[in-house]
């Protein structure tokens, strides 16, 4: 049943309009649903839209957020996971590192690989879909919750949807599939009934742009930094080449791990890039 707005909807005095994983407040009048309330919302996943530099909401109420990545098939790169732990940390939800196809490497190799990840404080679990390992422990972790599925394509997302959930019968690739119009880029998301909760098909990282955060936001998504930012000699320290850095010096002491601080960089570089392409330090 399509359910319409009965006139404005307020959500602490702004109009605002249903997201997918919103609760509201419906009555059925003459085979049309009519939307009165929407419920106020935790816990909402946003982005910035490259087009118009806006925050848009794109859930609400999203326990959640299973990033999902190969062990290999496509190689493993942290680069990308941070990428994916930024949009958790400047939405404020949970993640969960998913990392399928773990028979691919040794357990040794597994563990090289999230480590890292473990020590921020995240955590992470190996599974394989094929070997059926990880997967009564990831059933755990996602019965009678609201997540949202994310991760690149090809890492195995459409098979563990369909292992829980065989009815769906997704067919392999079709999660995070998006369709392009013109030059929009339409952030198609889908909401699953799922094992209890509910689980949030997004489109991928690309599409929901890295760009949900600005530069000056970007520190704050990087959560070991956190303790340092006020104790750089510089209020307004961007962590680059000021001398005086508390971050730097805890790179230096091995409090943070360079390859992570060497990310943020990266990150910082392609997000003045993308929003002011003048201003990029040449
Ligand atoms: P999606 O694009 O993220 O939805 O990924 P798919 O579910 O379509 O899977 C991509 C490919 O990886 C398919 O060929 C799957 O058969 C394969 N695959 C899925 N799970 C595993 C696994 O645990 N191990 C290995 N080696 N391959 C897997
Ligand atoms: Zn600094």
């Amino acid at each position: 049943m399509m359910c319409r707005p009965r006139g404005r909807l307020y959500l602490e005095d702004h109009v605002t309009r249903p997201v997918t994983g919103d609760r509201v407040a419906f009555s059925l009048e003459k085979g049309q649903g009519w939307i009165h309330r929407i419920e106020p919302r935790h816990h909402v996943l946003q982005r910035r839209a490259p087009e118009t530099g806006k925050v848009q909401i794109l859930a609400a109420n999203m326990d959640q957020i299973l990033i999902c990545m190969a062990a290999q098939d496509p190689p493993f790169r942290p680069g990308m996971v941070d990428r994916y732990l930024i949009l958790c940390e400047a939405s404020g939800i949970e993640p969960l590192l998913i990392l399928n196809k773990s028979e691919l490497l040794s357990p040794e190799e597994l563990q090289t690989t999230l480590d890292p990840f473990r020590a921020l404080g995240y955590r992470c679990l190996p599974i394989s879909v094929y070997a059926k390992q990880g997967l009564e422990e990831l059933r755990a972790e996602l019965e009678n919750k609201n997540s949202v599925l994310t991760g690149p394509s090809g890492v195995g997302k459409s098979s563990i949807v369909n292992f829980f959930e065989p009815a769906l019968q997704l067919r392999t690739g079709e999660i995070s599939a998006y369709t392009r119009k013109g030059k929009h880029t339409t952030t198609v998301s889908r909401l699953f009934p799922f094992l209890g909760g509910t689980l949030m098909d997004t489109p991928g990282i690309r599409e929901l742009g890295l760009i949900s955060v600005t530069a000056e936001e970007l520190p704050r998504c990087f959560r070991e930094m956190q303790p340092y930012l006020e104790m750089c000699r510089f209020r307004n320290c961007q962590h680059d080449a000021e001398p005086h850095c508390a971050v730097k010096e805890a790179v230096e002491a091995g409090e943070i791990q360079r390859r992570r601080y060497e990310s943020y960089l990266q990150l910082r570089a392609e997000i003045i890039e993308e929003t002011d392409p003048y201003a990029s330090s040449s």
